[in-house]
C-alpha cells in the first residue's frame, strides 16, 4: 500500500495530559506510521462535558501505510493501552485520537467516517490543524478559512510541546 498523509487529533482532560498525548504518538509510530509534523498545545475547557477538568488538544499529521480502518485499530487499541474507558460518551478521557482526515478520502461507514464529522465546529481541533496543514481542504474548504470563520472561544495556546518520536 502507498504512503498516504493522514491527520489525528489528540485531546486529553485526565491525568498526566501531556504525558499521554506524547506517548499515544510514540505508540502511533511503527514500521508503517511516521509522525511528520505536530501542532503546537492547545488548552480548551471541556466543551458539553458538565463540571470537568480542561483539555489538551493538539494535532498531528502523519505519513502511513494503513489503509483507513487498519489506522483506526491502531488508535483504538492506543487509547486502550493508555486506560481509556468508554464509560459514557462524554466521560473524561486520559487519550482521545480521531483520524480527521485520510489523504483525499471521503467515506462514511458504521465504523469510520472521513474526513471527522465535526471538523467545522470544533475550534480546538482546527486552530492547531491551521497550524500545521493551512492548505488543507475539508469538504472543498481550505482549514485556514475554516478556522478564521471560528474564533477560538476558550482555547489558548499553552506553551506545552509534543515531539515526533524517532523511528
Ligand atoms: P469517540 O468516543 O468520540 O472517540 O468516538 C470513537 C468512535 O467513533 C470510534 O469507535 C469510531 O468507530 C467512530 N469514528 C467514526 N469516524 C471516526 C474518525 N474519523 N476518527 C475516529 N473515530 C471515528
Amino acid at each position: 500500500m502507498p504512503l498516504a498523509t493522514a491527520y489525528i487529533a489528540l485531546g486529553s482532560n485526565l491525568g498526566d495530559r501531556l504525558g499521554q498525548m506524547q506517548t499515544a504518538l510514540d505508540r502511533l509510530t511503527q514500521q508503517s506510521v511516521v509522525v511528520q509534523q505536530i501542532s503546537p498545545v492547545y488548552e480548551n475547557r471541556a466543551v458539553g462535558m458538565g463540571v470537568a477538568d480542561p483539555f489538551l488538544n493538539a494535532t498531528a499529521a502523519i505519513k502511513t501505510s494503513l489503509a483507513p480502518l487498519a489506522l483506526l485499530d491502531l488508535c483504538l487499541d492506543v487509547e486502550g493501552q493508555l486506560g481509556r474507558r468508554r464509560s459514557r460518551q462524554w466521560a473524561p478521557r486520559t487519550i482521545d485520537l480521531d483520524i480527521i482526515a485520510y489523504a483525499e478520502l471521503e467515506l462514511s461507514t458504521d465504523r469510520l467516517r472521513l474526513p471527522h464529522p465535526r471538523i467545522e465546529e470544533r475550534d480546538f481541533v482546527l486552530h492547531p490543524l491551521r497550524d500545521i496543514a493551512p492548505d488543507l481542504t475539508i469538504r472543498g474548504r481550505r482549514v485556514a478559512d475554516l478556522a478564521a470563520e471560528l474564533p477560538m472561544d476558550a482555547l489558548t495556546r499553552c506553551g506545552f510541546s509534543l515531539h515526533a518520536p524517532r523511528v
